[in-house]
């Protein structure tokens, strides 16, 4: 029996729910290939905010039990129903564990599931067949650096410094073309090489490693082109490979295409531990309510087994029940349409029909 311990910081509003439901599809898969999963819980974002003496969103016990963990789940954080999260904490949580993790990969998957076409603002035509995964640099470039206008401040002149050291750019290439090989064999290298310099070095230094897959073919696009063409051929693309901020700003884009947050999910890898996070907020609105789509936290979770444990079949099940589950029409209210085939499960119900699957099988 493989053994695990995965800290969960299950987070406010509809993270209390989702979490939850993560862990039963862990658990399920676990039992089905011989795994024995520990669960250590630890409060993050505006509960531990309210929770602990010093007023954190972040406390030292929370990255004391994530340290000691071999994998964190992390649901979203925020506002709870009725309970407005003071302004900052969100970002200096989730900043903060970034930085303390090195999770220096950020990997978000845009996929358009058969039949979903109707999520996206885009036209059926464009959107049919869209699976690309954003390959985002997480701690370095632009963000680290507050720069030197902070909010409140008078002056003259704001600034801002982007750094891209060799080191930086390869370990996330490494992850990109890595993940290429198991995809479509296609990266894409995102920057601004015509007018940054810290772009340049990115792309190049991206490049260094690009031969050293000569099976996957690579291509470099300058940011702005990229947007547009997110819009008029998201099919051409597989895996895009960028620099902080423009990962940061091609994945909201992203999210746009998919046409909803219930799906949408990511994977952040450090050199020691890897945290499982879905896309979306708290969700205030629906928090409580049993009404919260749970396979984003579904298909983040069980990657752990891909990332963490090293064995990608209980992760690649879990992606195809998802995708046979969408295709036999179950749905949340988020997904759902007025329409006869359409099934409504609640949070909990979905949970549940993800595990009835993976035991079916
Ligand atoms: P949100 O993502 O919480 O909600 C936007 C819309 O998407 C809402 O209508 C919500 O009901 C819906 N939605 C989101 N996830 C869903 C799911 N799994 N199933 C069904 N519907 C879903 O964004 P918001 O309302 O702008 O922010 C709420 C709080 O979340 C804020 O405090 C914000 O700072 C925080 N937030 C946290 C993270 C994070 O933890 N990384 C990310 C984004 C926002």
């Amino acid at each position: 029996m493989k053994k695990a311990t995965i800290a969960v910081l299950r987070g406010d509003g509809i993270g209390k729910e989702v979490a939850p439901e993560a862990m039963k599809v862990i658990n399920a898969l676990a039992d089905k290939f011989g795994y024995a999963i520990d669960y250590v819980h630890a409060p993050l974002g505006l509960e531990a905010y309210r929770l602990s003496s010093d007023t954190t969103p972040i406390p030292d016990e929370t990255i004391a039990i994530c340290r000691a963990a071999d994998a964190i789940i992390k649901g979203p954080i925020g506002d709870d129903k009725g309970d407005k999260a003071p302004a900052g904490i969100v970002e200096k949580a989730v900043i903060a564990i970034r930085r303390e993790f090195d999770l220096y990969a950020n990997l978000r998957p845009c996929k358009i599931y058969p039949g979903f076409e109707y999520l996206s603002p885009l036209k059926d035509e464009k959107v049919r067949g869209v699976d690309f995964v954003i390959a985002r640099e997480n701690v370095s470039g632009l963000y680290p650096n507050r720069g030197r206008f902070e909010p409140g401040e008078i002056g003259e002149f704001g600034q801002d410094m982007a750094i891209y050291t060799r080191n930086d750019a390869h370990r996330i290439a490494k992850v990109a073309y890595d993940l290429a090989r198991q995809r479509r064999k296609k990266v894409t290298i995102v920057a601004k090489k015509n007018v940054l310099a810290s772009s340049r070095a990115f792309a190049q230094y991206a490049e260094e490693i690009a031969v050293q897959y000569p099976d996957v073919t690579t291509e470099y696009n300058h940011v702005d082109a990229v947007t547009m063409y997110l819009m008029s051929k998201p099919r051409d693309f597989d895996v895009i490979l960028t620099t902080n901020m423009f990962g940061d700003i091609l994945s909201d884009q992203a999210g746009g295409i998919m046409g909803g947050l219930g799906l949408a999910w990511s994977v952040n890898i450090g050199e020691k531990t890897v945290m499982y996070e879905c896309v979306g907020g708290s969700a205030p609105d629906i928090a409580g309510e049993n009404k919260a789509n749970p396979l984003a936290m579904i298909l983040s979770a069980t990657e752990v087994f891909r990332y963490t444990l090293k064995d990608p079949k209980p992760s690649d099940l879990a992606q195809t029940i998802v995708q046979q589950i969408l295709e036999d029409g179950w749905r949340t209210s988020d997904i759902a349409r007025d329409t006869p085939s359409d099934k409504l499960l609640g949070t909990k119900e979905m949970g549940d029909k993800v595990v009835e699957f993976i035991k079916g099988r």
